[in-house]
């Protein structure tokens, strides 16, 4: 992992949601010092704005699945118009995102929000421009700019884009969309500089992962404000979960971004649990929850493996609140080996599983009740690591791995001679 790149620094919120630092390493205008903040997860609702009592809910679902910031979308007045009612009932900084409409900033300053997402190119008079630069100046708010695949060459007035593209691409051999984008930021920037506004978060987004890479690396060369990741219309999370996790895992471990947003087609509360989790595996976030190492399975499984870890995730993701490590494993080829690494864990065998607390053996039993046993050990443990008398990944014991043909009737003897039976309760597939 390459260390976070360092730029200037954005604050978003206020006393009450809490101040989400974004980027860093670069003092401050004032010359205070600043370290990286943790790269930020951010979100945007799927539902409308001016309902007030549903986009609520959906904020405080998102926050309390671990959304650092929140997005809304105000198209219409009635949309800014319900922000001061929203505003009162969150407590998680909100960002306006205005497109065409510079009286929708406008008024979305007025009510509060805590920082505007803002595509210059999309709003025709360069003064509405200075007059949400302005406003968000007085009231110390930043502004993103984000410039998107999808809207960077103008649509609406054929000879204004013919003009805007014949001046790009005859002013260099090889133009394409990336080089686009760079000099559209640096024209919007111009105008945020000439007002001596710096209090800027900049993004560049496609829907191609290898493109998002490439103009990334070169903004992260041109500017110093911190950087917004992402992948545009990424699609539905079965596939958008690949191409985004392709492009941001590229760009974080090269250090790069300071805040991020994965976009699926789907509940946006996905997009968070998901980009928490890469945060998590790159060791980028400290985690909060259950670290839950399970196996594939495969033809050695003796036991319902796939209903089994979808039972322990789903009843303790809420519960569980410190990093614990636990492992769901299958069979002594590979169980032991992980078990010795988890805080809790169990590993199959012929319909029975045995469970370890920190290499500890303190059960054995059947399939059905190793939900039940290890559930109850994950809750003691986390209950004796908050009461200080336990301590996370600690190695107490070493795992001697049970032998075989006796308590789980299916050890490394009789899975080497061929002579396991499969269970018929094993369900292969999407359940
Ligand atoms: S732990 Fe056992 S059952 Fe699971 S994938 Fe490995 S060999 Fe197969």
């Amino acid at each position: 992992m390459t260390p976070r790149r360092s730029t200037r620094q954005v604050r978003v919120g206020d006393e009450r949601t809490g101040v989400v630092l974004i980027g860093g390493g670069k003092p401050a205008i004032d010359g205070t010092p600043t370290t990286p903040a943790p790269v930020a997860v951010q979100t945007m609702t799927a539902g409308y704005t001016y309902d007030v009592d549903r986009c609520v809910a959906e904020i405080n679902k998102l926050a309390a699945g671990g959304a650092d910031i929140v997005r809304v979308a105000v198209p219409q007045r009635k949309d800014t118009e319900a922000l001061k009612e929203i505003l009162n009932q969150t407590r998680v900084p909100i960002v306006a995102d205005v497109h065409f409409h510079f009286q929708r900033a406008l008024e979305a300053i007025e009510a509060g929000v805590h920082k505007i997402r803002l595509n210059p190119g999309n709003i025709n008079d360069r003064d509405q421009v200075n007059s949400v630069i302005d406003a968000c100046k007085e009231r110390g708010l930043p502004i993103r700019i984000g410039v998107n695949e999808g809207s960077i060459i103008e649509r609406k007035d054929k000879q204004r884009r013919m003009t805007e593209l014949g001046k790009f691409f005859s002013e260099r051999k090889q133009g394409h969309l990336l080089a686009l984008m760079v000099v559209k930021l640096e024209e919007y920037l111009d105008i945020f500089h000439e007002r001596e506004f710096f209090d800027v978060v900049i993004s560049a987004k496609l829907m191609d992962a290898a493109s998002v890479i490439e103009v990334y690396r070169e903004i992260s060369e041109r500017f110093d404000y911190p950087l917004h990741l992402g992948v545009t219309h990424a699609g539905p999370r079965e596939t958008g979960a690949i191409r985004s996790i392709a492009a941001l895992s590229a760009l974080l471990a090269e250090g790069i971004g300071d805040t991020l947003r994965i976009s699926y087609a789907n509940d946006p509360i996905f997009e968070v649990e998901d980009g928490l989790e890469l945060l998590y595996s790159l060791d980028l976030r400290e985690r909060k929850g259950i670290d839950l190492i399970a196996c594939p399975t495969c033809g050695r499984i003796q036991v319902d493996l796939f209903t089994l870890v979808q039972n322990v995730r789903e009843k303790l993701c809420d519960e569980i609140t410190v990093p614990m490590k636990v492992a769901v494993m299958g069979c002594v080829v590979n169980g032991p080996g992980e078990a010795e690494g988890a805080d809790v864990a169990v590993f199959a065998g012929d319909r029975r599983g045995i469970i370890y607390v920190q290499g500890e053996r303190v059960a054995n039993v059947t399939e059905e009740e190793i939900l039940d046993r290890l559930l109850k050990e994950c809750r003691d443990f986390q209950s004796r690591v908050l009461g200080g008398k336990a301590k996370l990944g600690e190695k107490r014991v070493e795992i001697v791995p049970p032998d075989p043909i006796g308590e789980l009737g299916s050890g490394f003897e009789k899975i080497a001679s061929g002579d396991v039976e499969k269970t018929s309760t094993v369900t292969i597939g999407r359940t």
